[in-house]
């Protein structure tokens, strides 16, 4: 098993030489090396090479999760925001693969960017209420598409997790 390397020791704004790669990941210039074969690449041609620290952050991730971060309590990682994050609920779309897992896409609730991960079913399902429990967002539930949602309170507005459980299987919503 390879050492992992904590993606996050790099800051997105700073530009680093070799010497402080090797420093900060506490790694010697072979390695650093082995990383540009590996397909890190340097802000130019130059030398002596610099390393944008998005670059290394990006990298470094792909290695440590080369079928993307898992998610944690239904969050997807997004790497311009640094954080987990929740998924706008209309952005939410789901592939089923042969391996029985799940790939899952949709847009980050902070940045709107793209997010992708790779999931088992349970993941799916935290990843589905998360989004759709969101009070931030309220998917458009007129075309049946998504599950009518239950009002508890003025401001609080929740789904069955049968109707999710039902819109991840049949893509359509149980009660609709
Ligand atoms: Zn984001």
């Amino acid at each position: 098993m390879p050492r992992q390397h904590d993606p996050t020791l790099s800051r997105h704004q700073w530009v680093y030489d070799r010497r402080d790669v090797s420093r900060i990941f506490d790694v010697g210039d072979s390695t650093i090396s082995s990383w540009i074969q590996g397909g890190l690449e340097p802000v130019d041609g130059k030398r002596p090479e610099l390393f944008a620290g998005h670059t290394l952050h990006h990298f470094l991730n792909r290695r440590r999760w080369p079928h993307g971060r898992p998610p944690e309590n239904g969050r997807l990682y997004c790497e311009p925001c640094s954080g987990f994050k929740t998924l706008v609920p209309d952005s939410v779309s789901v592939t089923a693969l042969d391996t029985g897992r799940h790939q899952v896409t949709g847009k980050c609730t902070d940045c709107h960017g793209a997010l992708k991960a790779f999931v088992c079913t349970r993941d799916l399902t935290g990843i589905q209420e998360r989004s759709f429990n969101n009070p931030r967002h309220t998917p458009d539930v007129k075309d049946g598409r998504f599950p009518k949602p239950v009002k508890l309170g003025p401001r609080i507005t929740v789904w069955r997790a049968d109707d999710i459980r039902a819109l991840i299987a049949n893509g359509t919503a149980a009660s609709a």
